[in-house]
């Protein structure tokens, strides 16, 4: 290969001062021959060989290689120019310290692209050319000064390149070791161009077929001109050499060897970067575990108070509006001090009592909640809807001494007890909320229904799909202390507190304590007498050996050799007979349960609970009962009496009165003579009874005869008169009702439980638009606990949010930067790297996907150490958490998403962090990265 070097000048400014290095130097040079540079130092030496090497830039003149000009040469000709036909040697040897032997010289080949054996084949040749063969896997800091400059020149000579460019190869050596070097050398110039730049005359006179003297970047003299004639050759022009080509996936394979060859530099670094992604990951587990427990917080909040919708219920909106209406003062009214005023405050306040007690069609908003294109659906929590039926039946058992009680009221006995029993019975089994407005509401409108069931007796909410009998909320939240859960309808529990306690009310209502201590107590409580505290214990045996009977309400209706239905609830004789002729179910209790100690939703009403099993059954047991089915072959005449519901013509209403008189006993009759004695004398009119009554001393049988010879002879108005005052025919919807009858689309209660705060305020939003669709009388009013109790702890929980956001957010920022330092500061490192790499040809591209590789590849570390830090940290992290704290309930975990995502984050950051000093490195001057020490 011919060089021509025509009238090159090159100078260097630092601030003002101009260095001129090299000033019009013109020579060409042999394609085979020992060049040797002398002169002092400073004169421009290694500038000219930069110059023809192609890792510096003249600035006027030409580089003709081969007959092309270089004028027109871009940086991948340079590039290529420097891969495949120069080797360069250097007086410091510049090999990368922290690569083997055979990989500082594959490295040449590494950048051409040239396969990995085929790599290792000629590195491995070139070694052994210089006398390296048995080193190869030493590092250069095991050889010695000789050993290092003779691998470089393998180095230079593993591409087979056409020149190799040598700068004062033997400067650093002792002049035994540089006759080595230059024996090499010669051999090595023997089929090619070499140019040596040196200080020592005698070697150059010794070796070199050619000697030029440099002075001040001029040429003073040269031993062998070659005198290229210009006209015979063809004019300069220029010819791309194509690339020198290294694909991305070497630039990982150099930058993964560069980093595995410096592991400890590199865990070092990765581990100094992995600090911002530790903190981020700490923060993200922190936050994670405290939104989990928020959420489980909102889940159990409302699976404890979920949203609400009873048949019957207080508007409680309107309620607490009123009552802030009374505190606020608004109530006073507005008149003058000049006379007597009325205040009719109480009044007001007892209307908008009754007043606030809204109906709801739950058979229409059952229809839209079944529907599931229903908007409310989406918001419907993992608890689903539950639906609550006023199924209708007694539990009747045996006390100690054999007395039949009732779970309703005890024993058969008086029941209108008074109110301080009726406190002390009541007030120990209202456990729930819906529970107190059920009485409240009772005790507002005076509505009692006396086959309602017991009210200790409880449904326990049964899990999603049809086989759960219980929901895993319920089993979650109790634990069975002896005995098991039910798991049939004929089987309940019986629901202990915190405590073991149960109230006395509900141990004589189940017959596991005598009745005749419980009237006792009454007693002594209406005499006003003090009831001290005493212990009483119960074996668990005992309790689950107790045999209860349940009489559903419609088998509680007798049917009487007549066709007609007697009610024999509330005779003990009669309830006596139901369980021994089989018509009773007996119920087991089969456990007993208690919430667990930090039971967040203790959601089972009442003492007893029974399975939605119990329910089913009772539905389709009451409807194909005989009441029910006789009362609904004939819907006119009422099974109970035998009269017809609201007769059209007179004769029916006497007939049916008279049906009614003959039907009555001897009190009941005596009770309507004198009832119609009392209205005879108000209204002075003689019935024909008041004459022969002789006063109220009067015995029962007297007054029982006198009715019956008075109505032998009455008119039909008589008959009319007793039809219309003391007959009540009933009612069909009343009697199917008081039966137990009960449709599926129809339920008394309905309770949507929802997973969150903001699903639950989209339920409400839900039913708000669906009341805007409805009619007026398909409008609903809900009770929504949780709004009216906790709406402030979702601003809280927000709050939190964003703080631990803001958190993430700073420990991101402050990471970034972080890695970015480390970054730069190892580009500045490793200059000198990047100026070998230069000049082996690599181009400013290569040099920086190098960079980018590697930071990439920390960032790897990085992001995976960070992640496997922060997992190592939670473990003692969360034992002082949940020290602090007090509960196990808020644990820092990281998310799988999240860990990927802070890998990917630490990638990427690194990366970013590393565009700028990866640009600055390729962008430096190889020339001057060389220079650097
Ligand atoms: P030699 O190798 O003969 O000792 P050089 O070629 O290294 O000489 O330097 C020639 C002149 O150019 C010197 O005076 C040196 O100070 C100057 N020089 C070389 N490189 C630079 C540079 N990057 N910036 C400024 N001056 C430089
Ligand atoms: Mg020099």
């Amino acid at each position: 290969m011919v060089l021509q070097i025509k009238d090159i000048h090159k100078q260097y400014k630092t601030g003002d001062f101009v260095q001129k290095a090299l000033d019009g130097v013109t020579l060409n040079l042999r394609d085979n021959e020992f060049v040797a540079i002398l002169g002092p130092s400073g004169s421009g030496k290694t500038t000219l060989l930069n110059i023809i090497g192609g890792l510096d830039r003249y600035d006027s003149g030409d580089l003709v290689i081969n007959g092309t000009s270089t004028k027109q040469y871009r940086d991948r000709d340079w590039d290529s120019y420097r891969n495949h036909t120069i080797g360069f040697v250097f007086q410091s040897y510049n090999l990368i310290p922290h690569q083997s032997i055979l990989a500082n010289v594959e490295l040449a080949l590494t950048i051409s692209g040239i396969p990995r054996s085929q790599r290792r084949q000629r590195a491995r040749r070139a070694l052994a050319q210089v006398g390296l063969g048995a080193h190869v896997h030493k590092k250069p800091n095991q050889l010695s000064g000789g050993q290092m400059q003779r691998v470089a020149i393998a180095r230079a000579l593993v591409n087979d390149p056409d020149i190799v460019l040598a700068d004062e190869p033997t400067g650093a050596l002792d002049s035994d070791t540089s006759v080595q070097i230059m024996d090499l050398l010669k051999e090595v110039a023997r089929d090619r161009l070499v140019v040596m730049v040196t200080h020592n005359p005698d070697l150059a006179e010794q070796y070199a077929t050619r000697i030029v003297n440099l002075r001040d970047g001029r040429i003073v003299d040269d031993s062998d001109p070659y005198i290229i004639d210009e006209s015979e050759a063809a004019p300069a022009v220029h010819r791309t050499m194509g690339k020198a080509s290294m694909s991305f996936g070497t630039a990982v394979a150099l930058s993964f060897n560069n980093l595995k060859t410096k592991l400890a530099r590199t865990i070092l670094t990765s581990f100094a970067g992995s600090i911002g992604i530790i903190g981020i990951a700490l923060i993200l587990s922190v936050s994670t575990g405290v939104n989990n427990y928020i959420t489980a917080i909102q889940r159990d909040t409302m699976t404890a108070y979920p949203i609400s919708i009873d048949a019957k219920s207080w508007d409680l909106q309107s309620l607490l509006e009123e009552s802030a209406a009374n505190a606020n003062g608004e109530r006073t009214k507005d008149h003058k001090h000049d006379a007597v005023y009325a205040d009719d405050s109480s009044f007001t306040q007892a209307s908008t009592l009754t007043s606030s007690i809204a109906e709801n069609n739950l058979t229409a908003f059952k229809q839209y909640l079944d529907d599931p294109d229903s908007e409310i659906q989406q918001y419907v929590g993992s608890n689903g809807i539950h639906y609550s039926y006023d199924v209708k039946f007694s539990v009747i058992s045996r006390d100690p001494n054999g007395t039949l009680v009732n779970a309703d009221g005890v024993d058969f006995g008086d029941d209108t007890g008074s109110m301080s029993s009726m406190m002390a019975t009541k007030s120990g089994s209202m456990s729930s909320m819906s529970d107190v407005t059920a009485m409240q509401m009772s005790m507002v409108t005076g509505e009692t229904d006396e086959n309602a069931a017991p009210s200790s007796f409880g449904e326990i909410m049964p899990g999603e799909s049809d086989s759960e009998l219980i929901s895993p909320v319920v089993t979650d939240n109790y634990k069975v202390v002896s005995g098991t859960w039910p798991a049939a309808q004929d089987e309940v529990v019986l629901v202990a507190d915190q405590n073991n306690e149960i109230p006395l009310s509900t141990l004589y209502e189940l017959g596991l304590l005598p009745a005749s201590d419980y009237d006792d107590l009454m007693k002594r409580l209406d005499d006003g007498e003090k009831i001290d505290e005493q212990t009483i214990r119960l074996d668990y045996d005992q309790v689950l050996n107790q045999q209860l009977y349940l009489i559903p309400a419609c088998d509680q209706y007798v049917r009487g050799d007549d066709g007609r239905y007697t009610y024999v609830g509330d005779d003990a004789e009669r309830m006596g007979e139901l369980i021994d002729n089989g018509t009773a179910m007996p119920l087991k209790i089969v456990g007993v349960v208690r919430p667990v100690e930090d039971a967040d939703a203790a959601n089972i009403d009442g003492s007893v609970g029974y399975t939605h099993a119990l329910t089913d059954y009772l539905i389709d047991h009451t409807a194909s009962s005989p009441v029910v089915t006789d009362q609904q072959a004939n819907q006119n005449v009422n099974v109970l009496n035998g009269m017809t519901f609201s007769p059209s013509d007179d004769a029916t209403k006497v007939a049916d009165a008279r049906t009614y008189v003959a039907g009555l006993g001897v009190t009941q009759k005596a009770q309507l003579a004198a009832g119609l004695m009392d209205e005879a004398a108000q209204s002075g009119m003689d019935m024909g009874v008041a004459g022969a009554a002789g006063g109220t001393a009067a015995s029962e049988e007297m007054l029982a005869q006198q009715l019956d010879a008075y109505l032998a002879t009455a008119d039909d108005a008589t008959f009319i008169h007793i039809y219309d005052e003391y007959v009540s025919t009933g009612d069909y919807d009343d009697n199917l009702s008081a039966f137990g009858v009960i449709s599926r689309d129809a339920p008394s209660s309905i309770r949507i439980y929802c997973d969150s705060f903001e699903d639950k305020d989209g339920v409400s939003d839900a039913i708000d638009q669906y009341n805007a669709d409805a009619s007026e009388q398909d409008q609903i009013t809900y009770v929504d606990y949780v709004g009216a109790l906790m709406s402030s702890v979702t601003t809280i929980v927000n709050v939190i949010t964003y703080v631990l956001i803001a958190f993430v957010a700073v420990s991101l920022v402050v990471s970034s930067i972080m890695i970015g330092i480390i970054t730069y500061i190892s580009v500045l490192e490793r200059t000198k790297e990047i100026g070998i790499l230069r000049a082996m040809g690599a181009s400013k591209h290569n040099v920086s996907s190098v960079f980018n590789a590697e930071t990439g590849m920390i960032g790897l570390c990085s992001g995976l150490i960070g992640v496997g830090v922060t997992l190592l940290l939670l473990i003692p992290g969360n034992a002082i958490l949940h020290h602090f704290m007090g509960t196990n309930e808020v644990s820092g975990v990281l998310p799988v998403p999240g860990a990927v995502a802070l890998v990917v984050l630490s990638v990427v950051l690194t990366l970013i962090g590393g565009i700028i000093p990866s640009k600055k490195a390729a962008r430096q001057d190889p020339a001057t990265a060389l220079r650097t020490e």
